[in-house]
């Protein structure tokens, strides 16, 4: 069984997400975008070890508290290679957004599509899921038929594309062909926002769903 536990954190109310195994205690943080002690406070009262940091993607509301999440738990940090450059620019990134000073984090693993590992007797897949950033992955448990979506796929909407890296074309294909493929039963926990499930965004998505129409007013 896996039990999840979020934070919203920081000036964008990034969620943070723990996922942990709820027989082992061992635990996966998802997205340490600030707020590290917060994380860990979600941990504490299960006695939960945070045994690997999973991040979505390199903008600094999911990484910004990397580098003090991988100092406090001691656990990998992992991330696509093709979001290395967002991670070199957390510095300069903090600064554009007038935060203080944040560090980019080590990185001891660069995931890749298709990549399993396990979270106690749970099994996680990497799913690359491009568009919203180049290196944009999505972390499904198909056990328990549970998705963390980063900012590829929201409860009604979608993650922005105008930044660089971000291609709408590839976001609506890694939504459509490779997150909607998993089912609509499936439960997914996205990077800002409530949850929701796979089947709702498929039918009601205004930007990837099957209706409405995009743009279209009844
Ligand atoms: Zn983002
Ligand atoms: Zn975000």
């Amino acid at each position: 069984m896996l039990v999840v536990r979020h934070a919203v954190v920081g000036p964008f109310a990034a969620n943070c997400w723990l996922a942990a195994c709820g027989r082992t205690g061992e635990a996966v943080l998802v997205d340490p975008g600030a707020e590290v002690h917060r994380a860990l406070a979600l941990a504490d009262p299960s006695g939960w070890r945070i045994t690997r940091i999973f991040c979505t993607h390199g903008h600094i509301d999911h990484v910004g508290g990397g580098a003090e999440a991988r100092a406090a738990t001691g656990a990998p940090l992992q991330i696509h290679a093709a979001d290395d450059a967002w991670l070199a620019a957390l510095p300069r990134q903090a600064e554009m957004f007038g935060f203080d000073p944040v560090e980019a984090p080590e990185v001891d693993h660069h995931h890749v599509d298709g990549e399993a590992f396990r979270v106690g007797d749970c099994e996680a897949q990497v799913i690359h899921t491009p568009g919203h950033s180049a290196g944009s992955c999505s972390l499904w448990f198909p056990g328990e038929q549970i998705l963390f979506t980063g900012d590829t796929l929201f409860a009604g909407s979608v993650g922005r594309t105008d930044l660089p890296g971000g291609d709408f074309d590839a976001l609506e294909r890694s939504i459509k062909e490779r997150l909607f493929p998993l089912g609509d039963a499936v439960r997914f926990h996205p990077g800002h926002g409530p949850a929701g499930t796979l089947g709702e965004e498929r039918r009601a998505n205004p930007f990837v769903g099957e209706s409405p129409r995009r743009g279209r007013f009844i």
